[in-house]
């Protein structure tokens, strides 16, 4: 199936015009010659220089398929070992872009003590022919999120474009304009570029270990509450909401649910149908320009994880801490709404930023100076007290409208996708200090923030 973007384009009834940058998205088990085709003769043939970078695993699950486009571009094979969206990523691919760059025969040279190897294939000599020494211009990023969001990236610092291959049903951020990055030990969003075109083959992504492939299912099952705090954040303070972009949020959450008894059977069809919704939400952020639609509180509680400053390293996929953070954000906002509805639920005058657990946390790590720089302006200053306690019974409606905790986590169950800290080798003493410190990693407002005004 292909994607038609240019439906998501143009003026819309929130009073914004929508700008989608992805020209064309096609999911289906000829992608991969479509995407030969498109280089050989169609809209891809004018690069020169196109790059792939991929990871080990991703080269070994997609090489074969995709042989033929291998042959036309040179690769940056990265090692999966210690291999993150962060400061550290970018600086490999620096390293192979500068080893490109510096020109002579680059055919399988070996990058100065490391692991990754970059190389130009000879079976296509004649497009590269007196173009060696020149940097890549076009990439092509063949793997699941942390190859997108290193190759969007520095597609971006480049300024060429990049083409998306994805290896897995894994995330929904292909064909994101941002880039999630840990920056320095920080986790930030950082500019980047969506992809010019998506090359979604069936044959590849189906094949992915399940596990990716059920992260891919607990990312979008996060929308869940992340459309819960759009919509109560624009109650609160007035931020812009686009409907229609909520629309597609559900729509993608409602394709999974749908087609998770197809994807544990190994249908073809389930599983392009998941692609299809992670694309979906994908072009949602895209049509904002940010992951407003698609992240907020579930996401803070992965991000905090990830920066280590309360707990060891988590071994788990992204959207493993993103599903137990909607676990834990839908079973507290439940806890909440019952309270506003028992007539138990008052708000309180604001305390400001918690200085002294900020500093005994983010601080023993050396992001405390960050994470103010990240709180400034502190959100919570739009929230007025007497609008939010009159908007408590429509909060309580928006939350009442979200699945129970107990369905949430029956759905993931069906999914065979992680749904308790424990499964991820944390313990649940750490659940209370999650909640609270989460909302400090990201300047977006979310309920479980604004519950810092609520007594309940
Ligand atoms: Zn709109
Ligand atoms: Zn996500």
């Amino acid at each position: 199936m292909n994607i038609e973007v240019n439906q998501f384009n143009g003026p819309c009834n929130c009073g914004r015009e929508h700008r989608i940058e992805v020209k064309d998205i096609m999911i289906s088990s000829r992608a991969a010659e479509a995407l030969y085709e498109s280089m050989k003769n169609g809209a891809l043939s004018g690069y020169r220089r196109p790059m792939i970078i991929c990871d080990e695993n991703t080269k070994a699950a997609a090489s074969g398929k995709l042989s033929k486009v291998w042959q036309l571009c040179a690769e940056l094979v990265l090692s999966p070992v210690n291999l993150h969206a962060d400061n550290h990523g970018v600086d490999r691919v620096h390293q192979a872009f500068g080893e490109m760059g510096a020109g002579a025969d680059i055919s399988g040279r070996e990058g100065a003590g490391f692991l990754e190897k970059t190389g130009v294939s000879r079976a296509d000599a004649g497009r590269q022919a007196g173009n060696a020494g020149g940097e890549p211009d076009l990439l092509l990023a063949v793997g699941s999120g942390t190859v997108h969001d290193l190759t969007r990236y520095i597609a971006h610092e480049k300024g060429i474009p990049f083409v998306s291959v994805p290896t897995a049903a894994s995330v929904d951020g292909f064909v994101s304009t941002v880039a999630a990055m840990t920056w320095f030990g920080m986790k930030k969003t950082l500019p980047a570029v969506a992809p010019a075109y998506v090359y979604a083959d069936t044959d590849i992504f189906s094949r992915a270990p399940w596990r990716l492939t059920a992260s891919g299912v607990s990312d979008l099952l996060g929308k869940y509450v992340a459309l819960a705090d759009w919509r109560i954040v624009h109650e609160v303070t007035g931020e812009y909401i686009c409907e229609r972009i909520c629309l597609m949020e559900e729509d993608a959450m409602e394709a999974v649910c749908q087609c998770m008894d197809g994807l544990k059977a190994g249908e073809a069809d389930a599983y392009e149908k998941l692609m299809y919704a992670l694309l979906l939400s994908g072009l949602a952020m895209q049509m904002i320009g940010n992951s407003r639609p698609a992240s907020c509180a579930e996401h803070h509680v992965s991000h905090l994880w990830e920066m280590e400053v309360i707990n060891d390293h988590v071994d788990a996929l992204h959207g493993e801490k993103v599903s137990i953070g909607t676990v834990l954000n839908i079973g507290l906002y439940k806890r909440i709404a019952a309270a506003i509805r028992a007539g138990k639920c008052r708000v309180k005058p604001y305390g400001g930023l918690e200085l002294e657990l900020l500093k005994q946390t983010f601080g023993t790590k050396g992001l405390y100076d960050a994470t103010m720089e990240e709180n400034t302006p502190d959100p919570m200053l739009q929230v007025d007290p007497e609008r939010l306690a009159e908007k408590l019974p429509r909060i309580a409606g928006i939350i009442e409208a979200l699945p129970s905790e107990q369905e949430i986590v029956e759905l993931l169950r069906r999914g065979d996708c992680v749904y308790d800290v424990k499964q991820i080798g944390l313990t649940e003493e750490i659940i209370p200090l999650t909640m609270r410190l989460s909302p400090y990693v990201r300047n977006r407002l979310s309920f479980n923030r604004i519950r810092k005004m609520l007594e309940y």
